[in-house]
């Protein structure tokens, strides 16, 4: 811009912008304090079979202990991290905690319990993730198969194109895949549903993918339907009563996650749950 400056141009640049720049700029501050000063963990959170009531493997949580604000969860900054970048150190960080703690349980004798990391876009998007991850297995001597990979629907979705390639390299990896956050899409039609409205005026392009959403329980069946239909396992998040784990379970749901099993722990609590000690 100062080549522009004082040859007629006007910017506009105005205070509640600049002040907009500063606080981002703050904040990605911030966000480098946080993963250079040790304020980032994570929480683990168990999933279990719904047939056998086993441990099938267990999702890191990010969580960031803010000094002035108390642990934050991931909704309170991922979004800005997605945007500043620090997304994609913060992913870097929690892979590397992650292939330690498999080489602890490692140690420990625990050889099946993969470990789940999420996937952000930025992330999944980066030319050398692939190869980032396969070092890191490297580095530490790891199965692939102990790190699976949550993937959102909606990264998925965003870049067909792209996406296809990389996650072909993941699978010869030999790491595995999840769609996570499945149905996020079709959960807009229960809110649509709670509105007072007497018509609905349906696309010519929707006609095709019309759903038969009429409650929660319905569309719950109907997502595990998609899943059985896609031959892939179905892992239920958010459980949080026993009556769900049974519809769940009645309607043909593999694996459950949740608050009713048990809610994000430290490593030290899950490995008292899984009698590691
Ligand atoms: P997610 O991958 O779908 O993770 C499950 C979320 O549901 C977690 O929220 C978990 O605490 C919450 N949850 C589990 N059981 C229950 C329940 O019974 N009831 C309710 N109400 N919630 C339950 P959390 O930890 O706040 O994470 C939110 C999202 O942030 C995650 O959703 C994931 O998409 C993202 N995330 C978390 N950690 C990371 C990370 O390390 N990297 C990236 N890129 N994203 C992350
Ligand atoms: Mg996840
Ligand atoms: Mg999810």
């Amino acid at each position: 811009h100062s080549k522009e400056a004082g040859k007629g141009d006007v910017h506009f640049f105005s205070v509640d912008m600049k002040s907009s720049t500063d606080a981002k700029r703050a904040l990605e501050a911030e966000m480098r304090e946080a993963l250079e000063g040790g304020q980032l963990f994570l929480l683990f959170q168990p999933r279990q079979s719904l047939s056998t009531a086993r441990v099938t493997g267990v999702e890191a949580l990010l969580r960031w202990r803010h000094p002035q604000q108390g642990v934050l969860l991931p909704a309170a900054f991922l979004g800005d991290a997605e945007e500043n970048g620090m997304i994609v150190p913060f992913g870097e960080w929690v892979l590397q905690q992650v292939c330690l703690m498999l080489l602890r349980f490692k140690a420990a004798g625990r050889v099946d319990l993969p470990i789940t990391i999420n996937s952000s876009y930025r992330e999944f998007c980066r030319g050398n993730y692939i190869s980032h991850i396969a070092a890191k297995l490297d580095e530490f001597q790891l199965a692939p198969a102990s790190l699976e990979l949550d993937i959102r629907e909606e990264t998925l979705l965003r870049n067909p194109h792209l996406n296809k390639p990389v996650l072909e390299q993941i699978r010869q990896l030999g790491v595995s895949l999840a769609i996570d956050d499945f149905g996020a899409g079709l959960s807009n039609l229960r809110y649509l549903q709670e509105l007072p409205m007497q018509r609905l005026k349906i696309s010519r392009g929707s006609v095709g993918s019309i759903c038969p959403v009429t409650n929660t329980g319905d569309l719950a069946r109907t997502l595990i339907g998609i899943g059985r239909s896609l031959h892939l396992p179905v892992v239920a998040e958010g459980v949080e009563s026993l009556s769900q784990q049974n519809f769940l379970r009645q309607n043909g749901c593999d694996e459950m996650q949740g608050n009713f099993f048990r809610e994000p722990m430290t490593e030290a609590e899950l490995r008292l749950m899984l009698e590691m000690a």
